[in-house]
């Protein structure tokens, strides 16, 4: 269906893996997928069952992106703003068990649980995921400013349906509504949209934190081998930039330069698939994203091509705003049309780079 220079753009494909991907795999999975941290019992699915789940998601995330295949698969998660999987399949568990604790029947098989356990409930491979329910519903209850929304959307449109009660109601105190939110039968989907908004938030803290401290240890690293992602916070932004962009080729490309994988000395070289990182074209620095933009020559070869092709670039972003911080969030478009036509890789355009791989 595509490949990394044809085929739907970043933002469809991303779609394609919620929809006939994500939509398999977590079918019915708060019936079977729960990772306890601490301990291994029956019912519980293994660490390494969780870990070959992550590892698959990475293959596939590399697959719809059109990303390098060794990409690193957090890297790749950050740019696509896509949660870690087995985070996500425990969440919709816990989110699943939180929605229906209130009701009967849960109520009843809690009880008739207790009845059979009573002093060993810590053994029951659903007690933990009780108190994890209880505590996403009392994080739920926290969204103040979305269950009132909710709240005052459900009174209004029992108003246009003429209950006068309703209108007086509507009047109430703020903790009324809260009560009326969490008590009242007739609200199960705000509190439903509050349990999984909650979730949601939950997942983006454990998202916006672990890309942190992978930011922490990859910035030791000098500045000018710094990948462009890296510099950002974990945000749906980084998705965003992908939108400006009309074609496969481009959207991966994007993709190539911000993560850093890509066909270029500098990277190959640090993977051990190239002899040196010297540029082929001018040999004046390491063949680098950062250095084809902002410093090279392009040498004999080159050099014309080159120079014409940063001139427009200037043209467009202005000499002063003239590095990879500003060109690629701002003009996304522009960067990806430069990379293309001057980069020389054969991926992307029938010129190659390296002279030894030139078809005759
Ligand atoms: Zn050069």
């Amino acid at each position: 269906m595509s490949g990394s220079t044809w085929g739907p753009v970043l933002r469809d494909m991303r779609l394609l893996y919620y929809s006939k991907i994500l939509s398999i795999v977590q079918y019915a999975s708060p019936a079977w997928f729960f990772a306890s941290e601490h301990t291994v019992r029956q019912g519980h699915v293994l660490k390494s069952l969780a870990r070959r789940l992550d590892m698959l998601q990475g293959k596939w995330l590399a697959k719809i992106s059109g990303a390098m295949k060794n990409t690193t698969r957090i890297v790749l998660r950050k740019e696509l703003h896509v949660f870690r999987l087995s985070e996500y399949l425990q969440m919709k568990t816990i989110s699943n068990h939180a929605k229906n604790y209130d009701t009967k029947h849960a109520q009843e098989i809690r009880t008739a649980r207790y009845r059979a356990l009573q002093h060993n409930m810590s053994l029951h491979l659903f007690h933990k995921l009780d108190i994890l329910a209880q505590q996403l519903i009392k994080l739920a209850k926290g969204r103040t400013q979305c269950i009132k929304e909710n709240l005052a959307k459900a009174k209004a449109k029992r108003e246009k349906e003429g209950k006068g009660e309703a209108a007086q109601n509507s009047t109430g105190d703020e903790k009324d509504q809260d009560k009326d939110i969490w008590g009242d039968p007739a609200c199960v989907q705000e509190r439903r949209l509050a349990i999984d908004q909650t979730a949601k938030d939950i997942l983006n803290y454990r998202a916006y934190h672990e890309w942190a401290r992978y930011q922490k240890k990859h910035r030791k690293r000098p500045l000018q081998e710094q990948i462009l992602a890296i510099k950002e916070p974990w945000s749906l932004k980084s998705l965003k930039y992908y939108d400006k962009l009309r074609t496969r080729q481009e959207c991966t490309m994007l993709l190539h330069c911000r993560t850093g994988f890509i066909g270029l000395r500098s990277h190959l070289y640090r993977v051990g698939k190239a002899k040196t990182d010297r540029c082929p074209y001018c040999e004046n620095g390491p063949h680098s994203i950062e250095h084809l933009f902002l410093f090279c020559g392009g040498g004999d070869k080159k050099g014309v091509e080159m120079a014409d092709a940063q001139r427009a670039l200037y043209a467009n972003v202005g000499e002063e705003h003239f590095n990879l911080s500003d060109i690629f969030p701002h003009h996304p478009e522009k960067a990806v049309q430069f990379a293309i036509s001057t980069f020389g890789i054969p991926q992307f355009c029938k010129d190659n780079w390296d002279d030894s791989k030139k078809q005759s």
